[in-house]
């Protein structure tokens, strides 16, 4: 099912940027899931996944982006934001969301690990919280798929032939006897 037509060309422009983001995770070994938050038509808070560079847990895309535009906009409330990304949120990051009071989140691919804007769990849109986010996905969902399966196709590539050379090693035939002509 495409959703393709509910998006304009500046969502399209958007959810490009946060694919720039999700490449330079790629850069450093990352699993690669990029954000952005718009204000007004500006972008005012990027971020990319750096957990293992970072060794933090928190050092989600939508994280780093939302400190960035807090500190853009000196508030902690981002109303009349949208966040861009280019992986649904995870629990931790829709929570921050919510807790962000953001108008809108643009999903690109829908995560079936993690998802908390209405694969696994609706934490977005949950109505027992004090504030709901209008949700939209599907945009660009091709490309954002894309890129997660070049990394983890890469990945195992990368696994597999560390497991060859591995093993090549320890076949590798022991010295020769010594072969003395005496
Ligand atoms: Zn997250």
């Amino acid at each position: 099912m495409t959703t393709d037509g509910i998006f304009t060309p500046e969502d399209r422009k958007f959810m490009k940027e946060a694919l720039k983001q999700a490449e330079k995770a790629i850069a450093l070994g990352e699993v690669p899931i990029g954000a952005v938050i718009v204000e007004n038509g500006k972008i005012i808070g990027r971020g990319y996944n750096r957990r293992n560079t970072d060794h933090t847990t928190l050092a989600h895309a939508e994280i780093t982006a939302i400190r960035k535009a807090n500190r853009k906009v000196g508030d902690w409330r981002l109303e009349g934001c949208t966040l861009y990304v280019t992986l649904e949120p995870c629990q931790m990051c829709a929570g921050a969301l919510v807790q962000s009071r953001i108008d809108k989140v643009v999903i690109g691919a829908s995560s079936y690990k993690s998802g908390c804007g209405g694969t696994l769990l609706n934490i977005l849109q949950n109505e027992a919280f004090n504030h709901q986010v209008e949700v939209v996905s599907g945009l660009m969902q091709e490309e954002c798929t894309e890129i997660l399966q070049r990394f983890f196709k890469d990945l195992r590539k990368r696994n597999k032939m560390r497991k060859k050379s591995e093993a090549a090693e320890s076949a590798e035939p022991a010295a020769p006897e010594s072969t003395s002509f005496d």
